[in-house]
């Protein structure tokens, strides 16, 4: 059986994401009466989105998506605690989506707190906030690792540092979820589900899928 509920999701993020970028927004602009009173009655996202709370990284412009496309779960960092398992396993087992993308994106002030404190712990972050920072650090750590140990780096090799920490931070809850969740590696397995990575750039507004 031929499950083709991914594909034809990731082809309409990258036909959107294309729009966004050419400045020619169609389907999140198509909102009326109609639509919403079709929605009122229930929800069939072709897409799962899983992003930084970043105010410019907002999935529905990005993708250029309307309401009910998207089920978006955002988390500084776009971590995904248990909270966020539960709500992606939602999506997946109760509506039918078969698309999972964590995206995370250049500029982003979660990975570069999570690289100061690396490199000058502080002793006054509250419980919440080292908990957010505590689940980027594994990825921060690893990029840091090939930079001189000890200070402070600045200028390209800062910026070299956080890029690859923000795709490790990806590529970790992509792993995660597919090992972590036993929901989510069985329909990974039999049921057509596809989780992947992606970047964001602030800058060109362009979203690179990590296949
Ligand atoms: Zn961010």
């Amino acid at each position: 059986m031929t499950d083709r509920r991914a594909a034809v999701a990731l082809q309409a993020l990258k036909d959107g994401n294309r729009r966004f970028v050419e400045g020619t927004l169609a389907r999140i602009t198509d909102h009326d009466d109609a639509v919403r009173k079709e929605l009122s009655a229930g929800q069939s996202p072709l897409a799962v989105v899983v992003s930084c709370s970043d105010s410019r990284v907002a999935p529905s412009v990005v993708f250029d998506q309307r309401l009910g496309d998207l089920f978006t779960v955002r988390v500084a960092g776009n971590v995904t605690p248990l909270e966020v398992v539960g709500s992606i396993e939602f999506a997946v087992s109760q509506l039918g989506t078969r698309l999972v993308v964590v995206i995370g994106h250049t500029g982003c002030g979660a990975i570069a707190a999570t690289l100061d404190e690396v490199e000058r712990p502080s002793d006054s972050l509250t419980p919440a906030l080292r908990s957010l920072i505590d689940r980027i650090r594994p990825a921060v750590e690893h990029a840091r690792a090939d930079s001189p140990a000890g200070g402070i780096l600045d200028g390209s090799e800062r910026r070299r540092v956080l890029d690859q920490a923000m795709r490790e931070n990806v590529h970790v809850a992509v792993r995660e979820l597919g090992s972590e969740s036993e929901l989510l590696a069985r329909m990974l397995r039999d049921d057509g589900l596809v989780i992947i990575g992606a970047e964001y750039s602030l800058e060109t507004g362009v979203v690179d899928f990590l296949e």
